[in-house]
């Protein structure tokens, strides 16, 4: 879909882009392509797309002959593409909003293709981790200063909380830059498509391990010693037998120095 279809086609369905619902739509085929590709989908593969809107990736997908399940918030869109389902067996149309949506008990695991809306990118993710085991791959466009943060290394300012909760649950295996003029209506700012690939995730309990990283990270710019010591008096010692340094602060840690720490800290020290 090119520009002129796409407002060719919103004029049609009587559709106006809506910024409460990050809708800005992708009219530039090239890139649709090359989602499609990174993601590496063919005949076997079971999608989830989240946020098909008017369909332009919905039917690079198809293309494919790939399964598509797509959840659209927008019920405008997702009448319409429930035209489509009619004519191709292969598409699945729920009219829902994905944070609330029930994901479906199934044999195969999904690759996650989207266009994600950017207001709730970081919910979709969590959302997606929760359910980690039905899950092969995740391909989607977000901001580039989220997809940022997601691919950053310790010790630099966009590295987070968000970094080691992804990277619990995934690994990077690629990424390509697409700049505003791509869509319709242009964002403000660059986007970035990500693909990650679901990992066996480390032996610990993520809930635990991330609360201690999250409260850490509520105070980023003070030593960890100083954050935990109310609830771990022994703190200084932890990071020490850790081998890490009792001054670091909490972007210094990498995803394997907070397993050891929590090891120590929570499992030998209880
Ligand atoms: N896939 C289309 C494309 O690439 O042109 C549209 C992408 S647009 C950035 C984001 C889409 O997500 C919109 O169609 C919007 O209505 C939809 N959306 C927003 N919030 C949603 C939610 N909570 N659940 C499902 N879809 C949502």
């Amino acid at each position: 879909m090119n520009k002129t279809e796409l407002l060719t086609f919103l004029n049609h369905i009587g559709a106006r882009p809506k910024k409460g619902l990050s809708q800005n739509f992708l009219i530039d085929q090239h890139i649709l392509h090359k989602i499609v590709q990174l993601a590496d989908v063919g005949s076997q593969d079971f999608i989830l797309e989240v946020g098909p809107g008017p369909g332009a990736l919905t039917q690079q997908l198809l293309k494919t002959g790939a399964h598509v399940v797509a959840v659209e918030k927008d019920a405008l869109f997702a009448e319409h593409l429930m035209r489509l389902q009619t004519a191709d067996q292969r598409l699945e149309v729920v009219s829902a909003d994905f944070l609330k949506w029930r994901l479906p008990q199934s044999s195969h695991k999904w690759k996650v293709v989207a266009n994600l809306p950017y207001n709730i990118t970081t919910p979709i993710l969590e959302k997606i981790c929760m359910h980690a085991n039905c899950f092969h791959s995740i391909t989607i466009m977000v901001q580039k200063e989220v997809a940022d943060r997601i691919c950053a290394k310790p010790k630099t300012k966009a590295f987070g909380s968000l970094t080691l909760f992804l990277q619990f649950y995934m690994r990077y295996i690629d990424s390509f830059l697409v700049l505003p003029h791509c869509f319709f209506p242009a964002p403000t700012v660059d986007s970035t498509v990500l693909r990650l690939d679901m990992r066996a995730p480390p032996a610990v309990d993520p809930v635990p391990l991330f609360q201690i990283i999250h409260k850490t990270y509520q105070q980023r710019r003070k030593m960890i010693a100083t954050t935990l010591r109310p609830s771990f008096p022994n703190i200084v010692k932890v990071l020490t037998d850790s081998n890490i340094s009792p001054m670091a602060r909490p972007e210094e840690l990498s995803l394997n120095d907070w397993i050891r720490l929590f090891d120590v800290l929570v499992l030998k020290h209880a």
